[in-house]
């Protein structure tokens, strides 16, 4: 986001929450500090990964089945109408950026714990006409929470996104797959940042891991070493 446009949402914010009093995103509770934006209460709400959970065991067996990527990584498990999806409604389209950044902080830890440790994070882009529509991009704010868990870098321009995509949501799973050939490509000045790394790669959910698998591809073909896939949530496919 430009300078301006941060300004603009510094100030908006500041007004708002001198007219409503900052109340938690998913349950609506007051919160003693505005910047917080989910109270304890939901965060811990939230049911969580670990590596012999049934859903991350099955998504991480679909994920790898593919040869692309080598590991898995999450935090959260996507509830309809659980405190995570109030989370990624906020952080996707209501401009609640700092959302993604907290996400990404918990991530990060989660990585800690797991033994994850790759070399450099890059965030699945958004097209540019999104982009420019909604300001930022959302798996980048993650990337950046990460980051400052982690203090591993972030390359968010590494990753093209060559079409427009059509949304997934409708589409089964061997349509998701065609809608994501050759989706990916790699920036120029990509290649050599990511030749011989193990590269983590970040988006905000996995459902059924086309996305995650169509830009694995496009790294191991612009020679990185490895490519682990990580999201804030896993969902189970009827749940999204
Ligand atoms: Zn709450």
């Amino acid at each position: 986001m430009n300078f301006a446009a941060q300004f603009t949402h510094r100030v908006a914010d500041s007004l708002l929450e001198f007219v409503y009093p900052p109340v938690c995103v998913s349950c609506n509770r007051s919160l003693e500090d505005g910047s917080q934006k989910v109270c304890e209460l939901c965060w811990n709400s939230i049911q969580t990964l670990n590596r012999n959970h049934p859903l991350f065991l099955d998504t991480q067996q679909k994920l790898l089945a593919a040869g692309f990527l080598s590991d898995v990584v999450s935090a959260y498990v996507f509830q309809k109408e659980g405190a995570f999806q109030h989370i990624a409604h906020y952080l996707k389209y209501r401009g609640y950026e700092s959302l993604g950044v907290e996400l990404g902080k918990r991530l990060g830890s989660v990585m800690d714990e797991w033994g994850v440790r790759p070399d450099l994070i890059v965030p699945i882009p958004l097209h540019r006409v999104k982009l420019r529509e909604r300001g930022y991009n959302q798996a980048e704010m993650i990337a950046n929470g990460i980051s400052s868990a982690t203090k591993i870098p972030v390359f968010a321009n590494i990753i093209l996104r060559r079409r427009h995509t059509q949304t997934q949501t409708k589409l089964n799973l061997d349509e998701r797959r065609k809608n994501m050939e050759d989706a990916f490509g790699i920036a120029v000045q990509g290649s050599e940042k990511i030749a011989g790394k193990i590269c983590l790669i970040v988006d905000d959910v996995i459902t059924t891991g086309a996305t995650m698998n169509s830009c694995a591809e496009a790294l191991l073909r612009g020679n990185a070493l490895s490519a682990i896939a990580a999201s804030a949530a896993l969902a189970q496919k009827d749940s999204v």
